[in-house]
C-alpha cells in the first residue's frame, strides 16, 4: 500500500484540497507501490481523479446503487460456485435453483442496497438475471476458485519493485485440462471485442500464468450476466510478456505525474470527487 511520508496517517481532506489547488500529492505520501485494474483505469480517465481516490484516499461521496447491485451478484455466484464445488467434492448432489435464490438473499442482506428507497426495484431485476445464471451453468461445469486473490511482483528497476493486485470472479477447468478465466459484469453488456482488448482480463490472464499455477488461461470471459451473453478470447504467451513491459510503463507514469485534471462529461459524469474539483465537467 502507499507508504504514508507524515508520521501519522495525513488527513485525506488536506491532502485532498492541496491536490485541487494543483499541489503534488507526493508531498504528503511516497509514490505508490501497490496497484491494481481499477488504478490503471482510474488514472486513464483522470489523473486527479486516480489521485483523489489512490493516494488522497477521500471516500466514495455517494452511494452507488448500481455497483451494490453487481456486488450482491458477484457475492451470490461466489457463494453458489463454491458450494456447488464443495458438494461435488463431497460426493453430495449439487445445489439447486432455490439454493441460488439463497445465496443472492445472503448477499443482498449484506449489501447497502436494501436501505435504499428503490431497493425493491433492484431487488425485482435480479429474478431474471438469477433465472438466466441458473438456466446457462452447464451441468458439469468445473470451477477451480472464486474470488481468487493474487499479487503480482513487478521489477521496475533493480531497486524497484511494486505489486499489481487483484481479485478473478472465477476459473473453471475445461475438458481439455486448460482453464477458463471468467469475470463477471452486470449492466448493459458492452460489445464481444470487449474481450479482446480487456487491460483487466490480461491482468489477470497474466496472475494466471505466472501467479496463481493454472497456467495461460484457454479463453478469457467477460460474462454479462444480466443478458446471459459470454465474449470469449485468447491471451497468448507473447501478449502476456508485451503487458508486463505496457504494466511498468503505466506505473512509471503513474509514479511520475503531476495529476493533471482530465475532465470530459464521460470521465466527470461518474467521478465521486465533482464537488472537489474546480475543473469538473458535469
Ligand atoms: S471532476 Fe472531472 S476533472 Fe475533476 S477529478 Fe473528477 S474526473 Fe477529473
Amino acid at each position: 500500500m502507499t507508504n504514508v511520508v507524515w508520521g501519522a496517517a495525513p488527513d485525506p481532506q488536506a491532502i485532498a484540497a492541496h491536490v485541487a489547488a494543483g499541489g503534488s500529492p507526493f508531498d504528503f505520501v511516497e509514490p505508490p507501490d501497490w496497484f491494481s485494474y481499477s488504478c490503471f483505469d482510474t488514472f486513464e480517465r483522470c489523473p486527479r481523479q486516480y489521485a483523489f481516490r489512490y493516494l488522497c484516499r477521500l471516500p466514495a461521496a455517494e452511494p452507488r446503487p448500481a455497483m451494490d447491485f453487481g456486488s450482491a451478484a458477484h457475492g451470490a455466484f461466489e457463494a453458489f460456485t463454491r458450494e456447488r464445488r464443495e458438494r461435488l467434492a463431497r460426493g453430495e448432489p449439487p445445489p439447486t435453483r432455490a439454493d441460488l435464490e439463497h445465496c443472492f438473499e445472503s448477499a443482498w442482506a449484506r449489501a447497502s442496497l436494501p436501505a435504499e428507497a428503490d431497493a425493491e426495484t433492484w431487488r425485482r431485476r435480479a429474478e431474471p438475471m438469477l433465472d438466466r445464471f441458473w438456466a446457462a451453468e452447464p451441468a458439469d461445469a468445473e470451477t477451480v476458485g472464486e474470488e481468487i486473490r493474487f499479487r503480482l511482483h513487478l521489477p521496475l528497476d533493480t531497486d524497484t519493485q511494486v505489486v499489481i493486485a487483484g481479485f478473478i470472479d472465477r476459473i473453471d477447468r475445461l475438458p481439455s485440462g486448460a482453464v477458463e478465466l471468467i469475470d463477471y459484469k452486470t449492466g448493459t453488456a458492452g460489445l464481444p471485442e470487449e474481450a479482446t482488448s480487456s487491460l483487466q482480463l490480461s491482468i489477470y490472464a497474466l496472475a494466471c500464468r505466472d501467479v496463481l499455477d493454472v497456467g495461460r488461461p484457454e479463453r478469457v470471459t467477460l460474462y454479462c450476466v444480466e443478458q446471459s451473453r459470454r465474449f470469449s478470447a485468447e491471451r497468448t504467451d507473447a501478449a502476456l510478456d508485451a503487458l508486463r513491459t505496457d504494466l511498468a510503463a503505466r506505473v512509471r507514469a503513474i509514479r511520475a505525474s503531476d495529476f493533471a485534471p482530465t475532465p470530459s462529461p464521460r470521465s466527470c459524469g461518474w467521478c465521486d470527487f465533482m464537488g472537489l474539483c474546480p475543473m469538473s465537467e458535469r
